[in-house]
């Protein structure tokens, strides 16, 4: 029926917002925050054009699409979860 989680161990399906990604809801976000926080370390290094965060969003699973994808496509999300994606997505866009 649906598609695994790619991430060895895990037992979720991927909602529909993310089969293409094939990363469930918790992977999907701890993918965001961790290219977000490599953005951040990058940045404080100094050494973050735009043209290098464009590039870990776009070779990242997790691209801005895909997030607004799964916030809006009424998956249960708890709020926690919720509050992650949009609290790193924001991070991203600013
Ligand atoms: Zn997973």
């Amino acid at each position: 029926m649906g598609t695994a989680c790619q991430i060895s161990g895990c037992k979720n399906e991927a909602p529909p917002a993310l089969t293409e990604q094939r990363l469930c809801v918790l992977h999907f976000t701890l993918a965001l925050e961790t290219n977000c926080s490599e953005m951040r370390r990058e940045t404080a290094l100094g050494n973050a054009p735009h043209e290098r965060q464009r590039e870990i969003m776009n070779s990242s699973p997790s691209t801005g699409k895909s997030w607004r994808a799964v916030a809006t496509s009424g998956l249960h999300l708890t709020d926690d979860l919720k509050a992650r994606i949009f609290e790193t997505s924001c991070a991203m866009i600013s």
